[in-house]
């Protein structure tokens, strides 16, 4: 009687080779990148955000007293209407660029980022327009305060306008670091941004995908919530936040923004910050 048991090995040898390649490596940004692509919850809750929003203009606007600044009450008299909305994953969806570095199986590629504020591609997110065009009719300002650097904003006005949001002047972009005369605050932090809207023009509402995008805090969620204390009831009535899974001040918490760590190190410190059963 003829053994079985070569051509087991030979069909066991096959199903691990076959498994190999069609098993690709993990990613950590995979299934967010995914949900923020393809998940209706995702489509859902934007339009939802933005709706909302939306309904808080006019009310906003018939309030001589409404301020979405987190600062001591001001003189509000005189001051035309403004908005301050962010623009990456806020107006413009740029999860293409990490869904490449998913595909590819590597880091956040900047390069690969470069290129594509240069492209100014990208798709508006849902709801983005139809609210800014809404503000744009009832006379508002809006005010985008991203933090893409200097030299990118004739690209990112191209980008905005091919996505059709009513931007009229490149001045109304305000990259990471504007000088911002006797303001401390630099870099990515956006207080001075706000504070510079804030003395031309009385703030409606905020739109963000980032903490960061409303108020200064550490990154860290006891200092985050403590900051934010006061301001709480404002979010979905001043301060209206997106959902971002692939990126933001959460990502890098654990690690205490230490990009330069390994990756290895990077993960087994996001590890540790889980909760468990
Ligand atoms: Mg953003």
């Amino acid at each position: 009687m003829r053994s079985a048991a070569p051509a087991l090995v030979i069909a066991l040898l096959g199903t691990l080779l076959t498994g190999c390649q069609q098993t690709p490596k993990g990613h950590d940004q995979l299934d967010a990148v995914l949900w923020t692509q393809t998940a209706i919850e995702h489509e859902v809750l934007y339009q939802q955000i933005y709706a909302a929003a939306t309904r808080q203009l006019q009310p906003a606007l018939a309030d001589p007293e409404w301020d979405a600044l987190a600062q001591a009450p001001r003189d509000l008299s005189g001051l035309p209407p403004a908005l301050i909305v962010d623009i990456d994953e806020t107006l413009l969806d740029n999860t293409p660029v990490n869904a490449k570095a998913v595909v590819d199986g590597g880091a956040y590629d900047y390069a690969e980022w470069y290129r594509w504020v240069e492209k100014a591609e990208a798709r508006a997110l849902p709801g983005s327009v139809a609210f800014m065009q809404a503000a744009a009719r009832l006379g508002i300002t809006a005010y985008y305060l991203t933090n893409r650097e200097p030299g990118q904003e004739a690209d990112t006005l191209r980008n905005l306008r091919q996505a059709g949001f009513p931007i009229e002047d490149i001045g109304q972009i305000l990259t990471a670091g504007t000088a911002i005369g006797g303001c401390q605050h630099a870099g990515s932090d956006k207080t001075c941004r706000r504070q510079w809207v804030g003395e031309r023009a009385r703030v409606l509402l905020m739109v963000g995908d980032s903490y960061g995008d409303f108020i200064a805090a550490p990154n860290r969620l006891d200092a985050q919530r403590q900051a934010a204390a006061p301001y709480r009831a404002w979010f979905g009535q001043r301060w209206f936040l997106l959902p971002n899974p692939t990126y933001g001040g959460w990502y890098t918490a654990p690690y205490a923004d230490r990009d330069a760590l390994p990756e290895g190190e990077k993960r087994a410190l996001k590890l540790r910050a889980l909760v468990l059963p």
